[in-house]
């Protein structure tokens, strides 16, 4: 079950952004100044989770030193967060399976990983009400888009 509470999404990404600050140096994070200072109800401590995981990979499957660029905005009752990074891409036909547990692409089997970082974000999302989508270019970057509902109470 789910713990929520009333937190302000910018901040949660803030604290996301901080945690991977301090595992990977140096890391070229672009942070949009226009992300609005919404207050969801949601369980921060699991959204951060899967905020850390879509951050995690960004860094994983990107050449060192990671770009990524995160910025979120408001699209009629859904708040969207976009974690942009300058990676290897995903094959179309990868991406209709990353968000299936223990799946891993041919292209990343060098790097550590059991395929779970995305199922797990998925589902955490999904129990918000949300959804997660992925579009990618092989050679240029992935974009992790989550979808969370703005609930009026
Ligand atoms: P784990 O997260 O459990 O340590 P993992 O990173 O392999 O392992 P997921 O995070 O679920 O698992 O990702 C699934 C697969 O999707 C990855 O193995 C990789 O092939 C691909 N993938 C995910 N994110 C990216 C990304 N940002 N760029 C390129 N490929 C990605
Ligand atoms: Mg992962």
């Amino acid at each position: 079950p789910l713990e929520k509470q009333s937190v302000s999404i910018r901040s949660l990404i803030n604290r996301a952004v901080q945690t991977m600050e301090l595992r990977t140096f140096p890391l070229r994070l672009k942070i949009d100044n226009d992300i609005p200072d919404l207050q969801l109800q949601v369980d921060s401590e699991r959204l951060l989770q899967a905020l850390l995981n879509i951050l995690e990979n960004a860094i994983k499957y990107s050449r060192y030193p990671p770009k990524i660029a995160i910025s979120g905005y408001i699209a009629g009752n859904q708040m969207l967060i976009k974690i942009t990074d300058s990676g290897m891409g995903i094959s179309q036909e990868d991406l209709s399976h990353i968000f299936e547990e223990f799946y891993r692409s041919d292209s990343s089997r060098h790097s550590e990983g059991t395929g779970l970082g995305l199922a797990i974000s998925k589902r955490l999302v999904e129990l918000h009400g949300g959804k997660i989508t992925a579009d990618s270019v092989v050679g240029q970057g992935t974009t992790i888009t989550i979808c969370l509902p703005i609930i009026n109470e």
